[in-house]
Order: structure tokens, then C-alpha cells, then sequence
């Protein structure tokens, strides 16, 4: 058993949560900006919570830009938010 539970903060609501719970938005080495859903992916991370609508207040806040230390563009922040949910059978 591990002795505490990660916590990370979302970049849209501001709430505590474990990590698990929470999805990792990822700037890569590189400089692209992904949705980690394993959470292990090399780079800058940033956290939401699996609601569309904490996404959508990252983007209104800007927090996800300021949280990765990077600009980015619009076209990035759709293409994120149309994979965002996925269906649960797969
Ligand atoms: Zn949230």
C-alpha cells in the first residue's frame, strides 16, 4: 500500500484531486501538446479533471497555457476538447 496519494490540481476548477482522476495534458519534449491518458508521457504536464467543462475553463482562464509554460493555439485546444470524452466500452 502506498503510504499517501498523489494529489494534483486541476488547471480548470482549481480543486485538489488524486492523480488518478485526473487527466494529464502533456508538453512533450518536442513542443506538441497531448492528452496522456497513462499519465507517463516525457514533459511538461498539466492536470484537469475528466470534465469537458473543466477543460473549457482552462481555455477561458488561459491556466492550461500558463500551467505548461507555452502558448497554445486554438486549432490544438479543439482538437483536445473533440477527443476529450471517450466512450467507456471502448
Ligand atoms: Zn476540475
Amino acid at each position: 500500500m502506498p503510504k499517501k496519494i498523489p494529489m494534483r490540481k486541476c488547471t480548470g476548477c482549481g480543486e485538489m484531486k488524486e492523480k488518478k482522476e485526473l487527466i494529464r495534458i502533456v508538453r512533450t519534449p518536442e513542443g506538441t501538446i497531448k492528452i496522456d491518458r497513462t499519465g507517463k508521457m516525457n514533459g511538461r504536464g498539466a492536470y484537469l479533471c475528466n470534465d469537458l467543462s473543466c477543460l473549457r475553463k482552462a481555455r477561458k482562464k488561459r491556466s492550461l497555457q500558463r500551467s505548461l509554460d507555452t502558448p497554445i493555439p486554438d486549432e490544438i485546444l479543439d482538437e483536445i476538447e473533440s477527443r476529450w470524452e471517450v466512450p467507456s466500452d471502448g
